[in-house]
């Protein structure tokens, strides 16, 4: 009898799920998969556990080889300073648990309503303002809409939803076709915008399901990514955004100025550049949220303005993302602005 060694099926490109699947999560695993002694990464793994390392190989594809200072890697290795506290740094650093208005549903802006429609991500970004968020608590493992949904439709104020999460692409198309069929019947809702990384870490996300999915949506869509290193936009991203790109949608990126990672004129001048590009335009430049267990990522004030400076002059203005911080209680995310 013949074996087959090498089923045809193995032979065809992952899906999404398969990928997801297969992410690491494991510090030995990754210091293998990226040339690595393992105790280069010793510290690692004694970050939270509550929040442990998750990141797909397509995103471990992307960092550099037998380099422990990796900017794509120090967004994902829990480190042993997430355990320094400090009494800035807190669990809901925005004020997110005020501003609840149904489960899962939070209004903090005029107009606007974000969603947190999962509490699932591709990815753990260690510097995430959401990694404390009481998801159990607030919506539950297998989020049902049915009240958020109830308390749009109550309030005509709202014309723009925002899907987030956790990770609103890592629900399946169909749970996406359902809700937003549901937003486009709601008279008043004008606009959908989804605010996602999970393109980033895993382009294979953008499957045809997906590009059916958004082209079907009766109402403009804006997609912001979140990528905050030009080394995450390779190939593979830029081709993704293209497939994005051709549904007709608006395509933004918002990042997070990380300490160490990307507080460089250089390293933001050429992301804007490759997002322009991949025909995204920069939208936010998101000063650290004080998160516990992220405050060695912060960037101070002064310097951050002197960046949006260095940035400014050096690129036409829509290519420089507006400098903003997340302030509880304030109408609008704050403008910190720039110094020369
Ligand atoms: C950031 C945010 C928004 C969107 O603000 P924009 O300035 O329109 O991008 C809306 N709702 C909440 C709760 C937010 O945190
Ligand atoms: S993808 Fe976004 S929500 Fe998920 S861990 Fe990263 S920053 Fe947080």
């Amino acid at each position: 009898m013949i074996t087959t060694l090498v089923h045809p099926r193995q032979l065809e490109p992952l899906t999404w799920q398969q990928e997801l699947a297969d992410a690491i999560t494991g510090t030995a695993e990754l210091a293998a998969a990226l040339d690595l002694d393992p105790a280069a990464l010793a510290h690692a793994g004694a970050g939270k556990q509550t929040f442990p390392l998750r990141v797909p190989r397509s995103f471990v594809a992307r960092m550099r080889r037998g380099d422990a200072n990796d900017p794509l890697l120090r967004q994902v290795l829990p480190v042993a300073a997430e355990l320094i506290d400090s009494r800035e740094y807190v669990d809901d650093p925005v004020g997110e648990l005020a501003a609840l208005r149904a489960p899962g549903l939070l209004h903090k802006y005029r107009g606007r309503a974000l969603l947190i429609t999962t509490p699932t991500c591709a990815v753990h970004c260690r510097y995430c303002f959401r990694r404390e968020f009481p998801y159990a608590e607030q919506i539950g493992d297998a989020p049902r809409w049915s009240e958020a949904l109830a308390a749009i439709a109550a309030d005509e104020s709202l014309e723009e939803i925002i899907l987030s999460g956790g990770d609103p692409l890592s629900l399946s198309n169909a749970r996406l076709e359902s809700l937003t069929g549901a937003l486009a019947a709601i008279p008043h809702v004008r606009r959908i915008r989804v605010h996602t990384r999970q393109p980033v870490v895993l382009p294979s996300r953008v499957d045809e399901g997906l590009v059916r999915w958004l082209r079907a949506i009766a109402l403009p869509v804006v997609l912001v990514l979140h990528i905050n290193h030009p080394n995450e936009l390779d190939a593979d991203l830029a081709a993704a955004c293209a497939r994005l790109r051709a549904t007709g949608i608006t395509l933004l990126n918002q990042s997070v100025l990380l300490a160490g990672i990307n507080d460089d004129v250089e390293v933001l001048s050429q992301l804007s550049h490759r997002l322009f590009e991949a025909a995204v335009l920069p939208y936010y430049l998101h000063a650290l949220d004080p998160v516990r267990g992220a405050s060695h990522f912060a960037v101070p004030d002064d310097r951050a303005q002197l960046l949006a400076g260095q940035l400014a002059a050096r690129l036409p203005g829509y290519l420089v993302p507006r400098l903003v911080r997340e302030v509880a209680g304030a109408p609008a995310k704050v403008v910190l602005g720039a110094t020369f």
